[in-house]
C-alpha cells in the first residue's frame, strides 16, 4: 500500500450464488486475509446447523418464533425465505461497523442483494458466483456429504432459478478456480475501496491541502 489512504465511508460488500458455488470458501479467505480488515455480517438462520458449523460463527441458529420476533421489531437489515428455511441480517452489528468506517462481508441471496441496495444504495458492492459447469455445481454438494438428496436436489433446482439474477449485480465471476477467483475478489475491493464517491470529503480536504501549499 503506498501513502495514506483517505477517509473514507465502509463498504457493504455482498456475495451471492447458487449453494456449492464456492462462496463459504472465498468469505473464509477473505475474511482470513488481515490485509483486507473486512467484518462478516453473521446471519441468523431457522435452518438446521450442518454438523461443521458453530453458533455465532457461521450463523446464529434460532427458531422459527424468535425469527419472526427480530423481524417484527424492524432488527433485522433485511431477511428472505431460501429453499425451506428463513434467513435474515442483524442490524446492529452492520450498522455499529459502517459508522466506524469499516467494510461489512454478506454471505446472502438475491432477494437479500435487492433490500439492501435499496436501503443502503452507493454504499454497496454486488458480487455473483458462477459455478464452471451444472455437473461441477452437483459434484461439489454431494462432495459436501452434509445435506441429504432430497435437500441436493432442492438446491440443483434453486440454482437454475439464482443464476439467472445475475443482471442484478455490480460483478460476475465463475469460480472455476478459487486462487483465481479469490485474486479477482481482491482487485474488486481495492478497486471499490478508491471510488472518490465513497471519499468526496476527504478528497477535497487533500486538494485543499494541496492547493494552499507554498509552491515548490
Ligand atoms: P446455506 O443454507 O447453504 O448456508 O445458505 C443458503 C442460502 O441462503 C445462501 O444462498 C446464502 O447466501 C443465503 N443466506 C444466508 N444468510 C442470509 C441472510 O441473512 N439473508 C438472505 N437473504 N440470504 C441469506
Amino acid at each position: 500500500m503506498s501513502g495514506t489512504p483517505l477517509a473514507r465511508r465502509g463498504l457493504m460488500l455482498i456475495l451471492s450464488s447458487p449453494s456449492g458455488t464456492g462462496k463459504t470458501t472465498l468469505s473464509r479467505m477473505l475474511l482470513q486475509d488481515r490485509s483486507l480488515h473486512l467484518t462478516l455480517s453473521v446471519s441468523v438462520t431457522t435452518r438446521a446447523r450442518r454438523p461443521s458449523e458453530a453458533d455465532g460463527v457461521h450463523y446464529h441458529f434460532i427458531d422459527k418464533a424468535r425469527f419472526d420476533a427480530m423481524a417484527a421489531a424492524g432488527d433485522l437489515l433485511e431477511w428472505a425465505q431460501v429453499h425451506d428455511n428463513f434467513y435474515g441480517t442483524p442490524r446492529s452489528l452492520v450498522e455499529k461497523e459502517l459508522s466506524l468506517g469499516h467494510d461489512v462481508l454478506f454471505d446472502i441471496d438475491y432477494q437479500g442483494t435487492q433490500q439492501v441496495k435499496r436501503r443502503a444504495g452507493k454504499d454497496v458492492v454486488t458480487i455473483f458466483l458462477l459455478p464452471p459447469s451444472m455437473s461441477e455445481l452437483k459434484a461439489r454438494l454431494q462432495r459436501r456429504a452434509e445435506d441429504s438428496p432430497a435437500v441436493i436436489a432442492t438446491r440443483l433446482a434453486n440454482a437454475r432459478q439464482e443464476m439467472q439474477r445475475w443482471r442484478d449485480y455490480d460483478y460476475v465471476l465463475v469460480n472455476e478456480d478459487i486462487d483465481a477467483t479469490f485474486r479477482q475478489l481482491q482487485a474488486i475491493i481495492a478497486a471499490e475501496r478508491l471510488r472518490i464517491a465513497r471519499s468526496a470529503a476527504a478528497v477535497e480536504l487533500k486538494v485543499a491541502a494541496l492547493l494552499a501549499e507554498v509552491s515548490a
